[in-house]
């Protein structure tokens, strides 16, 4: 266990960055990033901050990232990517867009899970419903005005009960609303209310050579 935990954060260490990948870790003072910064994995990490990046490298690192923050793997990201590129809007914030609104994410978003990998979990075991049916596919793709709430047994889990507490301190996106256990899509979030140390266009750029 603990070697898996400290493999999310060695890969918050790679990406140079927090990806708040462990929950209520991730805003405490035990997150290593916090304590020594954010140096890369490995006996010669700290060397390899000063190496050059080449252009291909920094495509292939922002797409890794990405993947990370979202818990999604190479075919199911490629599969939202080309879902992306066929919509008429720019396909960078569409993509972002498409990741924001996983019922997983969403579930995140709204406090009922520290994590989003425990999110997905809340999900696969038909704890979240989504206008009063269960759900049990973490990439299900909310819409506007969609209802998502956590079931009756869902909201009696020890853990979700501490992750509604805490989450009452930290701010709800706007493009959500929620009460106690229930939360709703107001709209479609938009790319300047999503993390701004995202550069998706060198995503783009990687899946258009
Ligand atoms: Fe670990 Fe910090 Fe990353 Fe959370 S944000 S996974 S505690 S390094």
């Amino acid at each position: 266990m603990t070697g898996q935990i400290d493999a999310k954060c060695r890969l918050c260490r790679r990406e140079g960055r927090k990806l708040f990948l462990k929950g209520s870790r991730c805003f405490s003072a035990k997150c290593p990033i916090e304590r020594k910064g954010a140096i890369p994995p490995g006996q010669h990490g700290f060397k390899s901050m000063r190496r050059k990046v080449s252009v291909f490298g920094q495509q292939l690192r922002e797409k890794q990232k990405v993947k990370r923050i979202y818990g999604i793997r190479e075919a199911q990201f490629r599969k939202i990517f080309n879902l992306a590129a066929r919509d008429p809007s720019a396909t960078g914030a569409k993509l972002l867009q498409l990741l924001e609104t996983r019922l997983d994410n969403v579930v995140y978003r709204l406090g009922f899970a520290a994590s989003r990998s425990a999110a997905r979990q809340l999900v696969r075991h038909g704890h979240i419903l989504v206008n009063g049916k269960k759900v049990s596919i973490p990439s299900f793709q909310v819409k506007v005005k969609d209802k998502i709430s956590l079931s009756p047994a869902g909201a009696k889990i020890k853990d979700v009960e501490a992750n509604l507490a805490e989450s009452q301190k930290r701010d709800l996106p706007t493009w959500l609303k929620r009460q106690k256990t229930k939360g709703q899509v107001v709209r479609l979030p938009q790319r300047q209310e999503l993390d701004s140390d995202i550069n998706e266009q060198l995503i783009v750029e990687f899946y258009s050579r």
